[in-house]
């Protein structure tokens, strides 16, 4: 069975933790539990002509473990970069994570841009259509998500598994 491996990016609280466990264990959890140096994960995908396991990589925001993640990177085929819809600065903070990704994989990752907490309509202030347009820019998959209402959550992982499938 062919392996992927993920790694997830992008700065402290956004919501990576809890994509991963909305989409490991279908749970959301309103305390927050930072998460400490690198937290690893698998999970078997079940697409209709194939079945794929996915290898999945939660990093740390904490400056202190910053020097761990390019290794992770470098080890991963795709590039799972969330931002908060929330928050200005995690956003452009997105294109940083990107850049990196692209400086230690000479663009052979696959990327995927998450907008997360977009439950929050409220306080929003990344609009989709930024989101989209970053996207395109660097190439990357682009989805919109709330890890606590679960929207969106399977059909990102479910777009990123059919595009590695496509990449075969
Ligand atoms: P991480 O540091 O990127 O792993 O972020 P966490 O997953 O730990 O989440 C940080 C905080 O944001 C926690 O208090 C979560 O409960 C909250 N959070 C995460 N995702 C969402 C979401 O989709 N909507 C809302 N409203 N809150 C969220
Ligand atoms: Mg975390």
């Amino acid at each position: 069975m062919i392996k992927h491996k993920l790694v997830f990016l992008g700065d402290q609280s956004v919501g990576k933790t809890s994509l991963l466990s909305r989409f490991m264990y279908d749970k959301f959890d309103t305390q927050y539990k930072a998460t400490v140096g690198i937290d690893f994960m698998s999970k078997t995908m079940y697409l209709p002509d194939r079945t794929i396991r996915l290898q999945l990589w939660d990093t740390a925001g904490q400056e202190r473990f910053r020097t761990l993640v390019p290794a992770y990177i470098r080890d991963s085929n795709v590039a799972v970069v969330v931002y908060d819809v929330t928050d200005a600065k995690s956003f452009e903070a997105a294109s940083k994570w990107i850049e990196d990704v692209q400086a230690e994989r000479q663009g052979q990752a696959l990327i995927a841009l998450v907008g997360n907490k977009c439950d929050l309509a409220d306080q929003r202030v990344v609009s989709k259509e930024e989101g989209e347009e970053k996207a395109r820019s660097v190439g990357a998959l682009f989805k919109e998500t709330s890890a606590k209402q679960g929207y969106n959550v399977k059909p990102l992982f479910k777009k990123i598994a059919t595009e590695l499938a496509g990449m075969q």
